[in-house]
C-alpha cells in the first residue's frame, strides 16, 4: 500500500471548489434529467438516445481528455464524483459513463499514439460512445486466456473472434479489442485494437437479458476476417496485456464509485421512507432498532466511500494504488449490497415492487462484485500484495 509521505494533508471529504461545481452540476442532472427516465429504461432494458446526447452536452463523456481535443480537462476524480452522483440515481446510466471515461478515454489517453489521440479524443469528449472489449465466452477472470486471434497481413490485421459481455455494445462507435497475435506466446502475444463499428467484418451481437443495470447495453461482439489497420493498434503489438491490466486497475475504483453512488441512493430512499411510513401509531425511523440499521449502514457506507476517494487520489497523485483500488471495489460492492437489501427490508411489502425504487437498486447491486474482475479475484489481488 502506498505509503510516501506529503507536505499538507487534507480530509478525503473535502473537495476543491471545482469539484464541488462540478459535482452539483451531475448531481442536479441526475436528478431533473436521468430521474424522470430511470423506470422506463429499467423496464424496456434501454438506454435513452436523447439522454446519452445530453451527456454529452453537459461535458461527461470526456471528463479526463484534455480541453485542446474539446474535452472538459478534469482528474480522475472529477470522474469518480460522476459515476458516484450518476449511480444514486441509476447505476446504468452511471456505467456508461465510467466505461467512457475510466476505461476507453483513460487507455487511449495512456496508451494512444498522438494520430490516435487526434483521431478519437475529439469525438469521443462530444459524441462518440466507447466500448472496451476483453472478456470472451471462454475467459473472464483468467482474461488472458482469450481466444480472439489477429494476423498480421503486412499493412492491417485480420481479427477473428468473439467478445461476450461487453458494455455500451448497443450505443458504441468505437471498440477497444483485445485479441492474441501469437497464441503460442501467452499474455505476451495479447494486442489491443481499435476498432470502428464500420470496419468490415464487425458486428455487434446479441444484447444480454440482465437482472440489473438493465439500461445499460451488454452485447457480443463478432468479428469476422474484420480488417484493421496497422495503426489502429493501441500501445505495441503484444503489450496489450499491460492496456488490460493497468486500465483496469483504474477503472475499479470506479466500480467502487458506481456502488458507493448507489448505496448512497438506497439509503437516502429508506431514510426518507421510514420518516413517512407510520406503523404502531408513528413512524418506524423512531424506532430504535430502524434507526440502528440506519446508522450501520451510513456508517459502512463512509468506510467505503473514504476507501473510493482514497484509492481515486491516490492515482491522480500518481502514487501507487493497486492494493487500494482492489480494496475499494470489493468493500463498495458489498457495502452496495448490504445497504439495498437494507433499503429493500424497511420498504416491507412496497420495498418487492417496482412502483418503489430500491428494488431496482438491489439488482443493481449484485453486477459490482461480478464485473471488472469479481470479489475473488479482488481478494486475489488484495492477499497478493499484502503477503509479498
Ligand atoms: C453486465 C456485465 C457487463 C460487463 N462488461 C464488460 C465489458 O464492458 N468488457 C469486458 O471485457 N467484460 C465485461 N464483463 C465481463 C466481466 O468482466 C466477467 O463476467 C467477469 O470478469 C467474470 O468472468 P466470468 O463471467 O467468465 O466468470 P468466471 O471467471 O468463470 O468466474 C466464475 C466464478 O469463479 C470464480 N473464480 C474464477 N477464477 C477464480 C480463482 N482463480 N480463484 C477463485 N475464484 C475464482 C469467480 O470469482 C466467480 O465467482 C461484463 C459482465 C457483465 C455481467
Amino acid at each position: 500500500m502506498a505509503q510516501q509521505t506529503i507536505e499538507t494533508v487534507t480530509p478525503l471529504t473535502l473537495f476543491t471548489e471545482d469539484e464541488i461545481l462540478f459535482r452539483d452540476s451531475v448531481k442536479e442532472f441526475a436528478e431533473d434529467q436521468v430521474r424522470p427516465l430511470v423506470r422506463e429504461m429499467d423496464e424496456h432494458a434501454k438506454m435513452s438516445k436523447e439522454l446519452v446526447k445530453k451527456l454529452f452536452e453537459l461535458g461527461v463523456m470526456g471528463i479526463e481528455v484534455p480541453e485542446s481535443f474539446g474535452g472538459a480537462g478534469g482528474t480522475f476524480f472529477h470522474s469518480v464524483l460522476a459515476v458516484e452522483e450518476f449511480s444514486r440515481v441509476d447505476p446504468s446510466v452511471a456505467v456508461l459513463v465510467d466505461v467512457q471515461n475510466t476505461l476507453v478515454i483513460n487507455a487511449l489517453m495512456r496508451w494512444g499514439s498522438d494520430p490516435i489521440k487526434q483521431r478519437y479524443l475529439p469525438n469521443l469528449a462530444t459524441n462518440t460512445v466507447g466500448a472496451y472489449a476483453l472478456s470472451e465466452a471462454g475467459s473472464g477472470s483468467d482474461a488472458f486466456a482469450l481466444a480472439a486471434r489477429a494476423v498480421d497481413q503486412g499493412d492491417h490485421y485480420l481479427l477473428n473472434g468473439r467478445k461476450l459481455w461487453i458494455t455500451n455494445g448497443n450505443e458504441a462507435d468505437v471498440f477497444i479489442v483485445f485479441a492474441t497475435i501469437n497464441p503460442e506466446a501467452g499474455y505476451r502475444g495479447i494486442t489491443a485494437f481499435i476498432v470502428e463499428r464500420g470496419f468490415p467484418g464487425f458486428t455487434v451481437g446479441k444484447k444480454e437479458d440482465k437482472l440489473g443495470i438493465r439500461a445499460s447495453s451488454t452485447c457480443e461482439l463478432i468479428l469476422e476476417d474484420c480488417r484493421v489497420p496497422k495503426d489502429s493498434v493501441l500501445g505495441e503489438a503484444g503489450k496489450g496485456y499491460k492496456v488490460a491490466i493497468e486500465t483496469l486497475n483504474e477503472g475499479r475504483i470506479g466500480i467502487g464509485a458506481q456502488m458507493i453512488g448507489l448505496a448512497k441512493g438506497a439509503l437516502e430512499h429508506a431514510i426518507n421512507y421510514t420518516k413517512e411510513r407510520k406503523q404502531f401509531g408513528k413512524p418506524i425511523a423512531e424506532f430504535q432498532a430502524v434507526q440502528h440499521q440506519l446508522a450501520r449502514a451510513a456508517t459502512e457506507l463512509e468506510g467505503a466511500r473514504l476507501s473510493v476517494y482514497n484509492a481515486a487520489r491516490l492515482r491522480d497523485a500518481g502514487r501507487p494504488f493497486l492494493t487500494e483500488a482492489a480494496m475499494c471495489k470489493l468493500l463498495s460492492s458489498e457495502v452496495a449490497e448490504r445497504v439495498s437489501s437494507l433499503a429493500v427490508n424497511l420498504f416491507g411489502g412496497f420495498g418487492f415492487v417496482k412502483d418503489y425504487p430500491v428494488e431496482k437498486l438491489y439488482r443493481d447491486a449484485k453486477i459490482g462484485q461480478i464485473y471488472e474482475g469479481t470479489s475473488n479475484l479482488q481478494l486475489q489481488t488484495i492477499a497478493k500484495q499484502i503477503m509479498g
